[in-house]
């Protein structure tokens, strides 16, 4: 077990390694942030901003030398990384764990390898691997096997002729073409496993996208039909066996698609995830003091929530109005009882970029969802 007032490593700077350092703050520990950028939300609020990259071997050798332990607040810090600072400290979620997420090819393999439901899918390393890629792939989704995030890095494809086009527009580089699945809907899990295997994961979100980027996040997830509730309770259980087979240690996020009534895992996110922001506001302990009590061995927090949730995301275009940059009128959103605003204090607003997000919460789902989408056209 790490006490407080231990230094932890964070590696990634971003809205999720903010909020890692203000649980961590909340329990009496210290962060040391590293991330190349000269002004990120979590570098901001550290104890220390290590400003470097993430292969940097002094950076690595610094943070080694002054943290207790280090985690991840971002899939491609590269597993080398990960690799070079366990050799002297713990690190969690391991290298290992984090290799299979950051790649889209060891991720299916690792779902087939371990019995877990997943889409059809193939490796694309070349024209040739298209040419015979089979023909129930088609209409897929070509995506590049690293590094792709809120859609980016991926293409619908129609057709063969199609895939050829697109993959040389993604660069040539190695690709998973995965059939293009019906979807019922979208469903997520969060969960948190601790070093002696213990697991517990939040009520799972039902989230809709816009654009390819998170939209809203609904708890909880069965409004949608009869059948959710059991089908939410079957994502839990196989978020947890997955979680068991990468031996994960840490907060995970579980993608799942609905297709035709049957779960499918999409992907995972090893650290939280977007669709568990609802957490800070209607759990007892969020995901994210879940990574500090899981990386320094305390037990568990409590993962219940004790509220219906609605989260929307905020974006960067909500800062135009017709090509000129303003702040939101945030004064409206604040006036709404139940609704928790959360910015990330990012400088410079871009369209599809993260700025912050809110959550109505309340005893009445329904009730919370009407409160959400109102507050969401009041902001315009
Ligand atoms: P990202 O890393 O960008 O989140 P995802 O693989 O989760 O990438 O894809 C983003 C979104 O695209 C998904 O949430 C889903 O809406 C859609 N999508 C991705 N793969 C498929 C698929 N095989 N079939 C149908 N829709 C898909
Ligand atoms: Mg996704």
């Amino acid at each position: 077990m790490i006490p407080a007032p231990a230094t932890l490593g964070m590696l990634g700077g971003g809205q999720l390694g903010r909020y890692f350092v203000m649980a961590a703050h909340e329990l009496g520990y210290q962060v040391w942030v590293l991330d190349p950028d000269t002004d990120s939300p979590a570098g901001r609020i550290a104890d220390r901003h290590l400003c470097a990259d993430y292969g940097d071997e002094a950076a690595l050798a610094e943070l080694a030398k002054g943290c207790a332990a280090v985690t991840t607040e971002f899939e491609n810090v590269p597993a080398e990384t990960l690799a070079i600072l366990a050799a002297s400290i713990p690190v969690h979620p391991s290298a290992a764990a984090v290799s299979v997420c950051q790649d889209r090819i060891a991720e299916k393999t690792f779902l087939k390898t371990h019995g877990l439901p997943h889409g059809p899918f193939v490796e694309i390393a070349s024209l040739e691997d298209l040419r015979h890629a089979p023909s129930d792939l088609f209409p897929g989704i070509l995506k590049a096997a690293r590094l792709g995030y809120d859609g980016k890095g991926q293409a619908v494809v129609e057709d063969r002729a199609a895939a050829e086009s697109a993959w040389v527009a993604l660069g040539s580089v190695r690709c998973i073409l995965e059939a293009k699945l019906p979807l019922d809907y979208e469903i997520s899990v969060v969960l948190a496993r601790g070093q002696d295997g213990a697991v517990r994961a939040f009520p799972s979100a039902e989230n809709r996208h816009r654009n390819g980027i998170l939209d809203v996040s609904i708890v909880p997830a069965w409004q949608v039909d009869q059948n959710a509730a059991s089908l939410a309770d079957t994502a839990c259980e196989v978020a947890e066996k997955l979680a068991g087979c990468l031996k994960y240690v840490g907060t995970l996020g579980v993608e799942f698609f609905v297709s035709r009534g049957q779960l499918v895992v999409n992907e995972m996110a090893p650290r939280p995830h977007n669709s568990g922001h609802y957490t800070l506001d209607a759990c007892g302990t969020n995901q994210f003091q879940q990574q500090v009590r899981a990386l320094c061995g305390l037990p568990l927090g409590d993962a219940h929530a004790h509220s219906a949730a609605v989260m929307v995301n905020l974006l960067g275009d909500l800062w135009f109005e017709a090509g000129q940059e303003r702040e939101p009128d945030w004064n409206k959103l604040l006036a709404i009882p139940g609704l928790s605003l959360h910015l990330y204090g990012k400088q410079s607003p871009r369209v599809g970029r993260k700025m912050g997000h809110f959550t109505v919460i309340g005893q009445d789902s329904k009730q919370v969802y009407a409160h959400a989408l109102k507050a969401r056209v009041i902001l315009g």
